[in-house]
């Protein structure tokens, strides 16, 4: 029995939305608040008559603290989740102190603008200090510990599925699997086609930040920077075949590294397709990336809010997106004084994803693990006051969560290693 409010009302949600409807034992009271109010009715109106969740709506602009804190007020929730955008992290934080509301995101904190000077300063600081360019980072959030410590409230950072499914898959190899961890690799592929020579799977603006930044990886305690899509490797991966695929900086690098010590090196692959990749250098070449805002025609025009709106819309990519994903971890390492090496990932297909929610499988491998994070914290499985990431919490009753609700675990005890 629990009231959950949702902010944000895009491809994840969606998909988060209507799997905590299929709970509706738990999810006995939703309300969906975003921006746009229209796209939360059209969900609530698709939903109410397949569920006994009670779904409200209401317009919210998350950067506002005090519009958050009225609707949390007349609300009154059990947990906030958060899966607007990652801009909106601090201002819904703020919101939950202030409101005594338990919280939960899918992505950590990056500034919307990346020009602001205040911001700037402490982003320059921190690339000297870490050794990692990536504009976002868990310092903003990992900051909040003390304050839910002392408002004995739990914030729970990062639970999609990479941020979030991986850490607790590494969580699980070292509870069941290992004595000592030695190196991670996790690997996400893509093996979808949705027709286009190019779209993002999902928001743009996120997705070309993360790839066209510097790569970079975590090695004997420190980060090794690479310039962006340097490291290529081919693997073969159940179920899709073979892919190429690129080491790029990923934030649950940062909260592994700090939270299995032992482990000496952890590195985040991704596939991609040669046509996204030459219409990224393309786009960035010509300043189509920029979060810079430019004069045009008397009007300010930030480039890739621009290019957002030429892309097509990543919940409108559900019906055309054919194939698998494959995402997960490699390990090796030690158990009872031997060497050994173990992989456990999930395979999703976008086309039973589209059936069962109306969405592709990015959407849908974010957005369960979202609704199965706030089961684990409404069923008091995860709450602990503080500020945490997945991979501090017990993984086993998620993991299982995750293999009833759409996402079943795979385990291979003797896969083929990345070099
Ligand atoms: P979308 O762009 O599809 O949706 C974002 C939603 O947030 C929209 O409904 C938007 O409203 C709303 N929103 C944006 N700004 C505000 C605001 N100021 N106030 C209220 N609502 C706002 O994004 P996705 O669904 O693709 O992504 C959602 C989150 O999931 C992101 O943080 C993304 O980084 C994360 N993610 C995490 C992954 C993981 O594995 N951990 C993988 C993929 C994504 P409007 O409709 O008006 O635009």
């Amino acid at each position: 029995m629990s009231k959950v409010l949702v902010i944000g009302c895009g491809g994840v949600a969606g998909v988060a939305i209507s799997k905590c409807c299929q709970v509706s034992e738990v999810f006995t009271e939703l309300c969906i608040a975003s921006r746009t109010k229209s796209k939360c009715d059209a969900l609530a109106a698709k939903l109410a008559p397949i569920t006994k969740t009670k779904i409200t709506t209401a317009q919210v602009d998350a950067d506002d603290v005090q519009q958050l804190c009225d609707l949390i007020q007349s609300y009154k929730p059990d947990l906030v989740m958060n899966i607007a955008l990652p801009y909106q992290d601090l201002t819904i934080m703020d919101a939950c102190l202030a409101c005594g509301v338990n919280y939960m995101d899918t992505a950590n904190y990056e500034p919307e603008n990346t020009d602001d000077p205040e911001w700037r300063a402490i982003y320059e600081k921190r690339c000297k200090e870490a050794g990692f360019s990536a504009y976002f980072d868990y310092s903003w959030q990992w900051a909040y510990k003390k304050k839910f410590e002392e408002a004995g409230l739990t914030a729970l950072l990062g639970c999609g599925f990479d941020p979030g499914v991986t850490q607790a898959y590494c969580a699980y190899a070292k509870k069941h699997e290992f004595d000592t961890i030695d190196t991670i690799d996790i690997l996400d592929c893509n093996g979808g086609d949705h027709g286009y020579a190019f779209a993002t799977n999902f928001n743009p603006e996120i997705n070309l930040r993360e790839v066209s930044a510097p790569g970079s990886y975590w090695e004997n305690g420190h980060w090794v920077e690479i310039p962006a899509m340097s490291i290529k490797r081919a693997y073969t991966f159940d179920q899709v075949g073979q892919k190429d695929m690129y080491l790029l900086h990923h934030e649950e690098i940062e909260s592994l590294g700090k939270n299995l010590p032992e482990v000496k090196r952890i590195r985040f692959f991704m596939t991609f397709g040669q046509s996204y990749l030459d219409h990224m250098r393309c786009l960035e070449d010509v300043g189509m990336l920029s979060t810079t805002p430019i004069h045009y025609n008397g009007q300010e025009i930030v480039p890739i809010q621009f290019l957002k709106a030429l892309l097509p819309d990543p919940a409108s990519l559900g019906p055309r997106t054919k194939g698998k994903t494959n995402i997960g971890c490699i390990f090796t390492g030690k158990k009872d004084g031997k060497e050994k090496t173990y992989y456990i990932y999930n395979v999703c297909d976008h086309q039973e994803c589209y059936r069962e929610v109306g969405s592709q499988a990015i959407s849908y491998t974010t957005g369960v693990p979202a609704m199965c994070g706030a089961l684990m914290m409404l069923t008091g499985k995860w709450t602990k006051p503080g500020v945490y990431t997945v991979e501090e919490f017990d993984p086993d009753p998620f993991l299982d969560a995750l293999d009833k609700y759409g996402l079943p675990r795979s385990e291979n005890h003797d896969p083929a290693l990345v070099d």
